[in-house]
């Protein structure tokens, strides 16, 4: 075992002691969770994350290509009765060995099979961002919550401990209240070939969509807080590329107890961090919202969790929710209020005004 990760395996444990939302079982109970859509962050994040995971397991997999079942079966040992293409999917309602589906496919495709696991009586997990508009969003709050099944949005970095002191340190008013937030999550992705860069219908929009996100659900939790105003600007330097998309986008939002955060998200730049300035000091993250490389600060300290597993974190998280019946941290709602806002974002850039927002 390489030392990285035996310092993870080994650190889930101590994890489970130290972080309230890792809480161990009197015993080692699991749920089976089956991932659908064998893309990239399946199949290189998620799968290898299961073997890091307590409560939790590969039970299945749901795929559009069938050498990819065969690869799968015999890499992580499934069964051949707990493969399924998209056809046949429903049919995961008879069986019994897979209590969740984990939807990693394109964003627009995020409904219709949320929907779908949940009427198969399924749990589900789904990847940020949520879906593609409010709408979309509330119609898989509304399957999942009429099918009796737990939905938890993607949101890894709200279990990650780094993260997590963010915003208690925001939200606790350690260094006073929270004045200004300055986050930036950014790549160069503008050549990219795959839906995020080339088709607007399935991604539902450009950098802010992809990861822009991420600085929306920070400046919130860090402040505890939604905002209620948003202005604003969106450019376009490379015309033929990002076809009905956005290339960078920035927004400020203004929260209720007066901070206000200033974001930015682009295909053209990097730069991935959240500083926080407050009314006595600053703290923040640097690289930010990377897997497993948070540096944070505050004042003149610093801090890391290298050894955290963002992605088993959250999936046991998920599973401890499904198996006490507890309320899930980054439930459907959270990702509905991200859409909300990202809504409100295309909406301030394009008519050039400051938007409020009634919660
Ligand atoms: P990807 O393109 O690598 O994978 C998408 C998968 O969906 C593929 O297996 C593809 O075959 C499948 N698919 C099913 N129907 C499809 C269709 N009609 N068109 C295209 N693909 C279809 O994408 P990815 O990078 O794995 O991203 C998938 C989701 O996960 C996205 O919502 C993304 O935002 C999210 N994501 C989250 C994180 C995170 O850190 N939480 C990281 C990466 C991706």
């Amino acid at each position: 075992m390489k030392r990285r990760t035996f310092l993870r395996h080994t650190s889930l444990a101590t994890a489970a002691i130290t972080m309230p939302w890792i809480r161990r079982f009197p015993d080692d109970r699991k749920i089976g969770i089956a991932l659908l859509g064998l893309g990239n962050y399946a199949t290189n994040l998620l799968a290898p994350s299961f073997a890091f995971t307590e409560h939790c397991y590969l039970a299945g997999v749901v795929t559009g290509t069938p050498s990819k079942g065969k690869e799968w079966m015999a890499k992580y040992n499934l069964p051949a009765s707990n493969v399924y293409n998209y056809e046949n999917f429903d049919e995961i309602r008879n069986n019994d060995s897979i209590q969740a589906v984990y939807v990693v496919t394109p964003n627009a495709l995020h409904a219709p099979f949320t929907i779908r696991a949940a009427q198969a009586g399924k749990h589900v997990l789904c990847e940020k961002p949520m879906e593609v508009s409010v709408e979309r969003a509330q119609s898989m709050i509304d399957a999942c919550d009429a099918a009796g099944v737990k939905l938890q949005i993607g949101y890894r970095c709200q279990y990650d401990p780094t993260h997590r002191e963010i915003m208690r340190l925001g939200q606790e008013r350690i260094d006073g209240a929270v004045k200004v937030i300055d986050t930036n999550f950014s790549f160069y992705g503008v050549n990219g070939s795959n839906w995020r860069f080339t088709d607007p219908k399935l991604s539902g929009g450009g950098p802010l969509m992809d990861i822009g996100v991420y600085c929306m659900n920070a400046a919130r939790y860090t402040t505890g807080e939604n905002p209620v105003a948003i202005t604003a600007q969106s450019f376009k330097t490379i015309l033929d590329k990002l076809p009905g998309m956005e290339e960078t986008i920035s927004w400020q939002m203004e929260f209720p107890s007066g901070a206000m955060a200033n974001c930015t998200s682009s295909y053209v730049a990097n730069a991935n961090y959240i500083k926080v300035h407050a009314e006595k000091g600053g703290f923040g993250i640097e690289p930010a919202f990377s897997y497993d490389t948070s540096l944070a600060y505050h004042g003149r300290d610093q801090f890391s969790h290298p050894e955290h597993h963002q992605q088993a974190a959250q999936m046991d998280a998920f599973a401890q929710n499904v198996l006490e019946n507890t309320p899930v941290r980054t439930d459907g709602k959270e990702g509905w209020r991200d859409m909300r806002v990202i809504e409100t974002i295309y909406e301030a850039a394009r008519t050039g005004t400051r938007i409020k927002i009634n919660w």
